[in-house]
């Protein structure tokens, strides 16, 4: 996941696992950022190295030593980025491969050194530089990066690799020596300051999103509500219509559903505002549960939900709708009281685009008013039952707000004149 993936839609308010795999997402993405900073830091030490190099003409191993710390940075960056570009893969490949990668690279870089303008290096010295370095780097790059610890044991290798280097050289540290384990700790100690402030970035984003996030959500059933369907109606129902564009290869539906519990004011009434408030929410677990992880259930309010499925048939709108009702109607609602009541709910459905010879006929939201009055006709035709509206043979000329007006306003007479066709009518 990356932070460009991150819509408003993306945080259930309340799924603390969900919250922390976002908040590790987001310190991941502003870490590479980071590091890519970092990186580019290293002309600039270059330049400093030159200012230092002519302040010390005493201290040629200086330049070497400069370059054995970029040459470090630079093959820890490259395995940085390919552990993060290839997340799932088994630890212990990771594993493997940075270390060799890192030893051959460091190598290489060591002997070239050593080569050019290093000659105190022997080929042993050189291999416990190397196995030291990518060993550690490598345990800290796969299992731990990027993360605060990784950074200081990045930080603890390099002083470690700068003593045996001194070491090696046959000295104590003097000031040249420890001018460059300053160096080196400012360098490794960057990643961790910033890695502080990303936490505290990510944070900040994250409280954003989550008042963002509990705008959109409904706080008795936890359910996503009107705001949101509002919200991402918009451009879903134009990725929809594009798929019936030329060009597009596979048209796509959408099957709007409009649900309210039947005389639900009885349990309210003879039962109390708590039982109601409990086959509510009782209600959305079903509801949830009944629909596929990408469709939608949202509660448009009071006792009235609208569930948006996605991706299936036209032909599912009526075995969806009806498989929902007799859901509801099985369902056995627990109260406070540890009583058990049953209920049932009518239903009206239709598709999104309503027509397939003209998808642009009728907007979502008019689609969800035929809806809503397939519901109406549902509650008139004696309740606990589905109606959905397709359309009819006539074909549509006019403006779809017509065709909506004369639905509404006379639906049996639409479906008689053959404007519109009715699926589930009386018994
Ligand atoms: P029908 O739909 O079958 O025509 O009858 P009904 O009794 O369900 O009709 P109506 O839509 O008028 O009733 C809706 C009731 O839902 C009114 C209100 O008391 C109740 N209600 C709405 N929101 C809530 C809520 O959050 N909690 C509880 N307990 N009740 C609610
Ligand atoms: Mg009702
Ligand atoms: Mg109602």
């Amino acid at each position: 996941m990356s932070l460009a993936d991150l819509g408003p839609y993306r945080l259930p308010a309340e799924d603390a696992a969900y919250e922390a795999a976002l908040r590790d997402a987001l310190v991941k993405e502003l870490l590479d950022r980071g590091i890519g900073a970092v990186v580019a830091l290293v002309p600039v030490l270059f330049i400093l190295k030159e200012i230092l190099d002519s302040a010390w003409r005493d201290a040629p191993w200086l330049k070497e030593t400069f370059f054995a710390v970029s040459l470090v940075l630079a093959a820890r960056l490259i395995f940085h980025f390919w552990v993060r570009a290839s997340p799932g893969r088994a630890t212990a490949h990771q594993l493997g491969w940075t270390f060799f990668g890192l030893a051959g690279l460091l190598a290489a870089g060591f002997a070239l050194m050593n080569w050019v303008a290093w000659p105190y290096l022997n080929p042993g010295q050189i291999g416990l530089l190397v196995i030291l370095h990518a060993g550690i780097n490598a345990v800290a790059l796969t299992t731990m990066a990027p993360s605060v610890w990784a950074y200081c044991i990045y930080m603890g290798v390099d002083v470690l690799s700068l003593l045996v280097l001194a070491w090696l050289k046959g000295g104590i540290p003097d000031h040249n020596h420890l001018l460059m384990l300053l160096l080196a700790l400012f360098l490794t100690a960057l990643p961790v300051l910033s890695i502080q402030n990303h936490r505290a970035l990510a944070d900040r984003i994250l409280s954003g999103l989550k008042l963002q996030d509990l705008a959109l959500q409904d706080t008795l059933t936890g359910l996503r509500n009107r705001r949101f369907l509002v919200e991402f109606m918009g451009p879903e129902s134009e990725r929809i219509l594009r798929s019936w564009g030329p060009g597009a290869s596979v048209p796509q539906n959408l099957t709007i559903l409009m649900l309210d519990l039947d005389h639900f004011k009885q349990v309210n009434d003879t039962l109390g505002h708590a039982a109601g408030d409990a086959v509510l929410k009782q209600l959305a677990a079903l509801l949830t549960d009944a629909v596929r992880k990408h469709d939608l259930a949202i509660r448009w309010g009071g006792e009235e939900f609208v569930l948006i499925a996605r991706g299936a048939d036209r032909g599912y709108a009526l075995v969806l709708a009806d498989r929902i009702r007799t859901k509801v109607e099985s369902h056995p609602f627990m109260l406070p009281d540890g009583k058990e009541i049953r209920k049932t709910c009518s239903i009206g459905y239709s598709l999104f685009p309503f027509d397939p010879s003209t998808p642009e006929l009728l907007a979502w939201d008019q689609v969800l008013g035929l809806a809503d009055t397939a519901l109406y006709r549902a509650k008139a035709s004696g309740r606990n039952r589905a109606i959905g509206v397709y359309p009819g043979e006539k074909p549509w000329s006019g403006e779809g707000a017509a065709l909506l007006t004369a639905a509404e306003s006379d639906l049996q007479g639409s479906a008689q004149s053959g404007l519109v066709r009715i699926m589930g009518e009386l018994p």
